[in-house]
C-alpha cells in the first residue's frame, strides 16, 4: 500500500480559535491535506514534535528587506524570516534604488524574490511623488497585495510625501482596485518644526526623538487618511499605530462607513521611552516608543479587537547607521523578523493571553488584509503546509545568532528572556530552520500574489 501522505508533523496545534494537544498535520506534496488529534495516519516520514506547539508560518505584514542594501537584501532578510517562523512576508516598496513604482519594477523585484528569499513573499506597491498616480491599476494587475504611501517624506524618490491632492487622486484610483492602502502616518511640518527646534537648543539625545514625533504628529495624519478614505471609499490602513487613539479613529471612521483599519508593530506593544534611552540608536524607530501608559492602553486594543494585526516593520540597518550622540542621524527602524515569534509569545504569556491571539494577528488577520488566506496563514486542509513550532522554555534572546550579515547582528531584544524559542519552521512541507540552522536554500521562497 503506498502511503498517501508524504510527511506527518506532531505536536500542540494552536490556530484561532482551538488548542489541540496531541495534534497532526499531514502533508500532501506542498499542502495540508488532513489535520487531526490522536494517531496520526501513515505517512512516508513522521517528524514528532511531541509538546511543542504548532502554528500556522507567521504572516508579516510589514517588513522591509530593501531599505538600506536595494534587492540583495531579500536573502539575509528571509534567512531571519526562517529561522524566526515566518513563511511569507509582506515586503514594503520603499527600496534603494528604486521603489516599486509600476510594472516593470515590479516584475525586476518579483525575479529577486523567486531567485533569492528563503520564505514566501508578497509585496506593496508604491507611487512616485508626481505623476505616478496612473500605474496604480497596472501595480494591482502585476499581482501586489497592498499599496503604501507616507504623509511623511524620508527621501523624494526611495519614501517621499505624497501631497493632499495626489494623495485623494491615489485613494480613489486604488478604491477601484480594491486593494488597501498603508500609509505612514507622521505629520511632517511638525515633526520637522520640533526637530529643527531641538537642534537648535541642543537637545540631541535620545528621548528627543520621542519628543519631535509626539503622538499628535500620529493622530493629526490618521485623521487627514481617514478623511480621504470616508471621500473615496477606499481601505485606509495606518502601517503602524503606536498609539490606541489610532485603531479608535478608525474604529470611528468605520462606523461612519468608512474602510479604515490600524495595524501594531510588536515593539509598540512592549517597549517604551526608557528603552530608547537604554537603547539609543538601537531602539529608534518611526513612530517612536511611548509610554508604559500607552503600551497598556494598546493592548486593551488588541484584546477588544481592534486592531488589524500585529507586524515587524522589520528595517535592518548596518550597525554603523545607529551609532552616535545626535539621535536625529541615526537610521530609524529596528530588527525584527528573528525575534517575532518568541516576543509575541512571550508578551502573551506574561499576560496570562492564550497563544491563539497570535494564530490570529500575526498569521490570520494579516494574510486576509493582504487578501492571500487561507492559502497563507492558516493551519487548514488545501492551505499551504506553512508551519511555526515553538518549544516552549526560558531562552535568552542572543543577537549573535540572528542569521543576517553580520552588521546587522543587532536586536533591540538583545538579552531578554524569552518564554519559547523556534524549534522548527515549515515552508510548503519542507522544514527550513531545524531550530540551529537555515535550512533553506535561497530561491525557495516564490512570490505570492494577492488572490483577491
Ligand atoms: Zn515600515
Amino acid at each position: 500500500m503506498s502511503e498517501s501522505f508524504s510527511r506527518v508533523i506532531i505536536g500542540t496545534l494552536i490556530t484561532p480559535d482551538s488548542v489541540v494537544p496531541n495534534g497532526y498535520v499531514a502533508v500532501r506534496g506542498e499542502t495540508i491535506a488532513a489535520i487531526g488529534a490522536g494517531v496520526p495516519p501513515p505517512a512516508l516520514e513522521t517528524i514528532d514534535h511531541g509538546t511543542n506547539l504548532i502554528l500556522p508560518g507567521l504572516v508579516d505584514g510589514h517588513m522591509h528587506t530593501s531599505s538600506s542594501t536595494g534587492w540583495p537584501g531579500i536573502e539575509t532578510a528571509t534567512r531571519c524570516a526562517a529561522a524566526g517562523g515566518v513563511t511569507t512576508c509582506c515586503d514594503m516598496p520603499y527600496d534603494v534604488p528604486k521603489p516599486v513604482t509600476d510594472a516593470a519594477i515590479l516584475a525586476d523585484k518579483i525575479g529577486w524574490v523567486e531567485r533569492t528569499a528563503h520564505v514566501d513573499m508578497a509585496l506593496y506597491g508604491t507611487i512616485t511623488k508626481f505623476g505616478g498616480v496612473g500605474a496604480i491599476p497596472e501595480l494591482a494587475a502585476g499581482g501586489i497585495s497592498a499599496f503604501k504611501l507616507s504623509t511623511y517624506e524620508y527621501d523624494a524618490v526611495r519614501f517621499p510625501r505624497i501631497d493632499h491632492p495626489t494623495m485623494l487622486a491615489a485613494f480613489q484610483a486604488i478604491a477601484r482596485t480594491g486593494l488597501p492602502v498603508a500609509i505612514h502616518n507622521e505629520d511632517q511640518e511638525l515633526v520637522e518644526t520640533l526637530t529643527a527646534e531641538a537642534r537648535a537648543a541642543g537637545r540631541t539625545d535620545p528621548i528627543m526623538h520621542c519628543r519631535t514625533r509626539p503622538p499628535l504628529a500620529e493622530s493629526m495624519a490618521d485623521l487627514e487618511i481617514f478623511e480621504m478614505a470616508l471621500e473615496t471609499g477606499a481601505h485606509v490602513h495606518i502601517a503602524h499605530s503606536s498609539i490606541a487613539r489610532g485603531f479608535e479613529l478608525a474604529e470611528t471612521f468605520r462606523a461612519l462607513g468608512a474602510m479604515t483599519t490600524g495595524e501594531a508593530c510588536i515593539q509598540y506593544l512592549c517597549m517604551t521611552e526608557d528603552d530608547i534611552v537604554r537603547l539609543k540608536g538601537f531602539g529608534k524607530c518611526n513612530p517612536p516608543f511611548r509610554t508604559a501608559a500607552e503600551v497598556e492602553r494598546m493592548w486593551g486594543c488588541l484584546v477588544a479587537g481592534k486592531i488589524a494585526y500585529v507586524s515587524t516593520d522589520h528595517a535592518p540597518w548596518p550597525r554603523e547607521r545607529k551609532l552616535g550622540d545626535d539621535i536625529f542621524a541615526c537610521g530609524a527602524g529596528l530588527t525584527g523578523l528573528q525575534s517575532f515569534a518568541p516576543l509575541m509569545y512571550t508578551l502573551l504569556a506574561e499576560r496570562g493571553l492564550s497563544p491563539t491571539l497570535m494564530a490570529t494577528y500575526c498569521a490570520e488577520r494579516s494574510a486576509k488584509l493582504h487578501g492571500i488566506w487561507p492559502r497563507k496563514g492558516a493551519l487548514r486542509v488545501g492551505s499551504d503546509a506553512d508551519l511555526l513550532v515553538l518549544e516552549q522554555g526560558d531562552f535568552m534572546f542572543d543577537e549573535a545568532r540572528i542569521v543576517d550579515r553580520p552588521e546587522m547582528r543587532w536586536s533591540a531584544y538583545h538579552g531578554r528572556m524569552m518564554r519559547a524559542r523556534v524549534a522548527a519552521t515549515y515552508l510548503r512541507g519542507t522544514m527550513i530552520w531545524d531550530g540551529e540552522q537555515v535550512l533553506s536554500r535561497p530561491g525557495d521562497g516564490r512570490f505570492v500574489r494577492r488572490a483577491g
